[in-house]
């Protein structure tokens, strides 16, 4: 039998071990078919930090899900074995150690098949991520829902920030450029085409006055397709939501994504051949309520209800 999160019923919420869901915590991923990894980092944000709680408030914030998603059917938990495998190790003193070690951490980890889902942490870590990820799966195809593109070329003169990300994984060729899905863009620029440029390598982008009143399930679909059985990678940036949703995050902007778009938006990915997810950017400090680490622990919950064999009632 799999792992089931310990019930509400077994013993009181708030009680009991930190770890997602209450799953059992395990130093190895041999045997799983998804692990939840925690990166508590936040050496990579230019603007307000804290993202280095996230992964505990999210944490704890899982505490309260239920193992069955009676709203889709989804049932992960009575056919995939699941655990928390704890926090990678970074140097919080060097965003470029913390970087490698991400890397090493995920290939160690990756020589077991299993698929890793990511508590950040901000949003620099999905690249050593991806690296792992592709190395062992090839280039991925990516559904990125964000406020921001990230992809700046340098901030401070640094390569490898939160802004950066997938500029950097795109000249790295692990990620194909025309299975690329940015959405919910939107904010001020650096310049007039901060956006532009990535659309040129081939990047399908979606500001988010473009998606405001409409249900994503038009869209989710036409990604699928479009997506077709490449190994696909869905990175979550919690302010990709809109500040009333989720405020608790580092580089907030106005007019973004509701809570039911992005359950929308997640719950029609179902069928992609998924091989790894994270939720980025939730920053407690400004979080004093715990709704945004809410809101992203559910999204997460969202993210494994749609993965490769779960089965639905
Ligand atoms: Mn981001
Ligand atoms: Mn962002």
């Amino acid at each position: 039998m799999p792992n089931m999160p310990i019930s509400g019923n077994d013993l009181a919420r708030f009680s009991g071990p930190q770890s997602f869901m209450r799953l059992p915590e395990v130093a190895s991923a041999e045997g799983l078919d998804v692990g939840f990894i925690g990166i508590p980092m936040d050496i990579g944000t230019s603007w307000r930090s804290g993202t280095r709680m996230g992964p505990k408030q999210l944490r704890e914030q899982s505490a309260m899900i239920r193992p069955y998603n009676i709203q889709t059917g989804a049932a992960p938990f009575d056919a995939l074995q699941c655990a928390d495998l704890g926090d990678v190790p970074i140097n919080t003193f060097s965003l470029s150690d913390s970087i490698r070690i991400i890397t090493d951490t995920y290939a160690a980890h990756l020589k077991h098949d299993f698929i890793p889902m990511t508590l950040g942490g901000d949003h620099t870590l999905t690249l050593p991520v991806l690296r792992a990820v592709a190395a062992k799966h090839g280039p991925l195809a990516l559904v990125h829902i964000d406020a921001h593109a990230d992809v700046n070329d340098e901030m401070f003169g640094e390569r490898e920030t939160h802004g950066t990300v997938f500029r950097r994984a795109y000249e790295e060729g692990i990620i194909t450029a025309n299975k690329v899905f940015q959405i919910g863009l939107r904010g001020t620029g650096y310049t007039a085409d901060d956006f532009t440029e990535a659309a040129g390598w081939g990047f399908n982008q979606y500001l988010a006055p473009e998606l405001w009143h409409k249900s994503l399930t038009p869209l989710a679909a036409d990604i699928k397709a479009k997506i077709g059985d490449q190994p696909c990678y869905i990175t979550y940036d919690i302010d990709s939501l809109d500040p009333a949703y989720a405020p608790g995050t580092g580089t907030p902007e106005i007019g973004g994504l509701t809570t039911p778009q992005a359950m929308e938006l997640i719950r029609g990915l179902r069928g992609l051949n998924i091989v790894g997810c994270d939720l980025v950017e939730v920053s407690p400090p400004y979080d004093p309520s715990g709704n945004t680490a809410l809101t992203g622990a559910n999204l997460m919950f969202e993210m494994l209800s749609i993965l490769p064999d779960v089965p639905y009632r």
